[in-house]
């Protein structure tokens, strides 16, 4: 195997943020199965941004619409009770990204376990901020909730990626 960025023929296998791929020992360019070298540069991406790995797909896939931007973002934290957010504004027409965004949420919250939702609010300005909902005061939310509440991350992130190709959200 060859080095598609140097043309190196110094090609290791090897783990990359729990990945397997081939690295260029000279360029350190990444090959192998694409979606495999795209989910490791979304995590160091992320990681740039001070996003952590769980929480950095969802940004990634909510940025990738080209209008909502997230300006704060979390996986959560087991010891303080916190589950997972993100907060986010609309760059342009609120009304109608965020109907399409509802509507991914909508569908998506069928295979999730838990029931996400977007809410307003107040901080300067007006940001929305997407969460998992739970019938009960945020003191109470145990650390098993906040576990299922990370599973979904990775689920949201694939079904709002797949319905950003889909024409309801492209028009
Ligand atoms: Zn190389």
């Amino acid at each position: 195997m060859e080095c598609e960025a140097c043309g190196s023929r110094n090609m290791e296998r090897r783990t990359v943020e729990t990945i397997l791929v081939e690295e260029c020992q000279l360029c350190g360019n990444l090959q192998g199965d694409d979606a495999a070298v795209a989910r490791i540069e979304e995590v160091r991406r992320g990681r740039e941004r001070g996003l952590d790995e769980g929480i950095a797909p969802l940004v990634q896939a909510l940025e990738s619409s080209g209008v909502l931007q997230v300006t704060h973002a979390s996986s959560g934290s087991l010891q303080s009770r916190e589950s997972p957010h993100l907060f986010f504004r609309v760059t342009k027409n609120d009304a109608i990204h965020l109907e399409r965004l509802l509507r991914t949420l909508e569908h998506a919250n069928r295979e999730t376990e838990l029931v996400w939702l977007v809410e307003l609010t107040l901080q300067h300005s007006l940001l929305y901020i997407l969460r998992p909902r739970f019938w009960k005061r945020p003191q109470e939310v145990t650390p098993d909730e906040i576990r299922l509440a990370r599973r979904d991350l990775p689920l949201l992130a694939a079904r709002l990626r797949r319905d950003l190709q889909l024409s309801w959200w492209r028009d």
